[in-house]
């Protein structure tokens, strides 16, 4: 189990990074001379972001994604769930947690479900080329 101090770390990495993503989406928008750059204002301002169809738009896959992962993460810190796999509900390393505030799986379930879902890691791929 995390503690106090080691939660309120990740809490505040995951909240940079959402604010990283907000701030790329930001500098976007304003470089693009698109006309929405009024709803830059609704999202920094809106607490339920996956309700905002325009903040969806601008945002790529990856990014809504990655988002989505950050806020289930910090919902989870808030019901004191976080910090444990899904799958086989071991504790995840703090070392973990630091790299990956977003994780919810442990290293093994991981690459177990990245080995389903047919990804082939890096390393993998560059020992066969
Ligand atoms: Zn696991």
């Amino acid at each position: 189990m995390l503690r106090t101090k080691e939660l309120q770390e990740i809490k505040d990495l995951l909240l940079t990074m959402k604010k990283e993503i907000l701030a790329d989406l930001d500098e976007r928008i304003k470089s693009s001379d698109v006309s929405e750059q009024r709803v830059i204002g609704d999202i920094f301002d809106d607490a339920d972001l996956e309700q905002s169809r325009e903040f969806n738009l601008l945002l790529t896959a990856r990014e809504r994604q990655k988002i989505k992962q950050i806020e289930q993460a910090l919902l989870k810190i808030e019901n004191g769930e976080y910090g444990v796999c899904e799958s086989c509900e071991s504790d995840i390393p703090v070392g973990r947690l630091r790299v990956m505030p977003f994780t919810t799986l442990c290293v093994k379930c991981k690459s177990q479900q990245e080995s389903m879902e047919g990804h082939v890691t890096t390393a993998y791929v560059s020992e066969k080329g």
